[in-house]
């Protein structure tokens, strides 16, 4: 870690702007009021530039619009953070940051969090697709803040016992593909089917274990395969598939290990910005052709248009 670190763009703020503007400008600055592409002058100040359009002429840098605008932590600590949190398969938390970075810890914590929020990823295709084969399958981690009272009405699905009053996590799951994960507030026949519909192609195969919350939602789909957990059954040989949930066990065991080694206290209403973390590495894995500084590089780009207002010169919309 400490060799790749000596590299200049991880030593020199100005520097890491160089490479910040390569990675987010491949063809030119880009003004985030206006929009125009490769049309701006470079100001006395480095970093600085003046959008070129007549009706713009605003003054912009190329962390505006980033997770990093208005940080006041320079711009090679950040690629550190944004590697760091790339490269370690179960995460870094703020306090490594604040030793590693030598930065506060506060600062720690918030550059960490909008790290995860780069890693985001919003509004993507539908899973699966083309005959594919998509895993469902849920899990629970940590306690939730408020106890939910027992349901009385007996319906099977509802976790008692262990799971009871833990944080509900649902996660379709390409095999040999990518994750999308989700917290929700109870893992119900409602919450669980909307989900499945909404990130999962009709023409994919939907692989699950027997449980009940899948049955309905599960006649939507190609074929629907299911494996009898409570069986001891964890792979079941159907026409040419192996139906199992596999994939999606693998990945909250590597999320929960994480989470339990790293990231001891997680605030429920920060869950999701966790998940989305495990996710970005997940679905950017070694597997699938990407190295750490393919991952980090990618965070970076996604770093930008998660702040962008698309504002006209005048305030219009553009
Ligand atoms: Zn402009």
């Amino acid at each position: 870690m400490t060799d790749i670190f000596s590299a200049p763009h991880f030593r020199d703020d100005n520097e890491a702007r160089k490479t910040l503007e390569a990675i987010l400008w491949p063809d030119g600055p880009v003004c985030p009021f206006c929009g125009v592409i490769g049309h701006a002058y470079a100001t006395k100040r480095a970093g600085l530039y003046r959008c070129a359009e007549k009706q713009c002429r605003k003054d912009f840098t190329v962390t505006m619009g980033t997770v990093m605008e208005r940080s006041k932590i320079a711009l090679h600590k950040w690629l550190q953070a944004f590697h760091l949190m790339c490269s370690s398969k179960k995460g870094v938390s703020a306090h490594q940051l604040h030793r590693t970075l030598d930065i506060g810890y506060e600062a720690a914590w918030f550059m960490a969090h909008r790290i995860r929020e780069a890693m985001r990823a919003g509004g993507l295709a539908p899973l699966g697709g083309n005959g594919g084969i998509v895993e469902a399958d849920e899990t629970y981690y940590g306690r939730v803040e408020r106890p939910r009272k027992r349901r009385t009405d007996g319906r099977p699905y509802v976790k008692e016992g262990k799971s009871a009053n833990k944080r509900p996590i649902v996660a379709p799951v390409e095999r040999g593909g990518n994750v999308r994960t989700f917290h929700v507030p109870v893992a119900d026949k409602a919450s669980v089917s909307k989900i499945v519909r909404e990130n999962i192609a009709r023409e994919s195969k939907l692989h699950t274990d027997e449980s009940p919350l899948y049955t309905a939602v599960g006649r939507e789909f190609a074929d629907h395969g299911t494996v009898k957990h409570t069986a001891h059954e964890y792979v079941r040989y159907e026409n040419d598939d192996a139906i199992h949930t596999n994939s999606a066990e693998g990945y909250f065991s590597i999320f929960k290990r994480g989470m339990r080694g790293i990231y001891q206290h997680c605030k429920e209403k920060h869950l999701h910005r966790y998940l989305a973390e495990y996710d970005f590495r997940y679905n950017h894995r070694i597997a699938l052709g990407y190295n750490d500084g393919d991952r980090a590089a990618l965070a970076v780009k996604n770093a930008a248009g998660k702040r962008l207002t698309y504002r006209g010169p005048n305030g219009i919309g553009l």
